[in-house]
């Protein structure tokens, strides 16, 4: 007998297919209670689609936090389990990409300091031939057009059908009012290249801190990005990582509430 209930991949298709698309979690996973209760907490606003948490963290400087590693992705399953929310990891290598779907992560993607070696994302594309998995590329950390662009190529011709694009910013130097200069003009040519594709932005590591999340993710709703992932925590003043950043999912409730969606 058919069972009423949706399968992960129907579930993660709905979710793809949704405008605005939320995804929302902390930077890093860091205990099983703090990703499954950030879960609960996401999942209680009722406007978060999927749940995003940093497995594999790269790290600018040694000696920080640089992801609980694979021991962490049963809490993703632990937390799919308690929400039903689909999970999305940031993957920067084969073996990550193996360890991701063995745990059935749903949405993996590349993030903007991967995007940036061919090496690395054709090694990612490769460990995802014959997989049917959406996978978003983040912007490079430089703002380089034809980089990002081949990143999907790259992954598109491993067979990858579901892409999406997520625009984190581009990076500096020097204090700056961005973290990483959005740069909007460049986001907007690529969705220009790749009409097809879905694109997300990340307020987050554009603005670094709190307070420019809201203009940030207001701006790209009105520039009709499909869109965002924000990072949120239950406690974020004591994050692992991209503490300034993050917000409590009631916090990002009232963002969610406050913005004029267009879609
Ligand atoms: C992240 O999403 O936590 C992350 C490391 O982002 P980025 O690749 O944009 O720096
Ligand atoms: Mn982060």
């Amino acid at each position: 007998m058919k069972t009423l209930e949706m399968t992960d991949k129907e579930k993660t298709k709905q979710v793809w297919a949704k405008r605005p698309i939320i995804i929302s979690g902390p930077c890093s996973a860091e205990t099983e209670e703090q990703v499954v209760a950030t879960a609960q907490r996401l999942a209680a606003t009722g406007k978060v689609d999927a749940l995003r948490a940093g497995i594999w963290k790269p790290r600018t400087k040694p000696g920080m936090f640089e992801g609980i590693g694979a021991k962490g992705l049963p809490w993703l399953q632990a937390a799919k389990k308690a929400t039903g929310l689909p999970t999305a990891v940031e993957v920067a290598t084969a073996k990550q990409v193996e360890d991701a779907l063995t745990f059935d992560v749903d949405i993996l993607w590349v993030g903007a300091r991967t995007t940036v070696n061919p090496f690395s994302v054709q090694e990612i594309a490769d460990a995802l031939r014959g997989v049917d998995v959406p996978v978003l590329v983040k912007n490079p950390i430089n703002p380089d057009l034809e980089l990002w662009s081949g990143g999907v190529e790259r992954i598109s011709r491993a067979g990858i059908k579901d892409i999406g694009l997520i625009h984190r910013g581009f990076s500096s130097y020097g204090n700056t009012q961005y973290r990483n200069a959005p740069m909007w003009h460049l986001a907007i040519e690529m969705k220009l290249r790749f009409p097809e594709l879905l694109i997300i932005n990340d307020p987050s590591h554009i603005c670094g801190n709190r307070d420019g999340l809201f203009d940030v993710a207001q701006k790209a709703i009105d520039l009709d990005y499909d869109g965002v992932m924000i990072e949120s925590h239950i406690d974020p003043d004591n994050a692992w990582s991209d503490a300034k950043q993050q917000v409590t999912p009631e916090r990002l409730k009232e963002m969610l509430e406050a913005i004029v969606w267009r879609k």
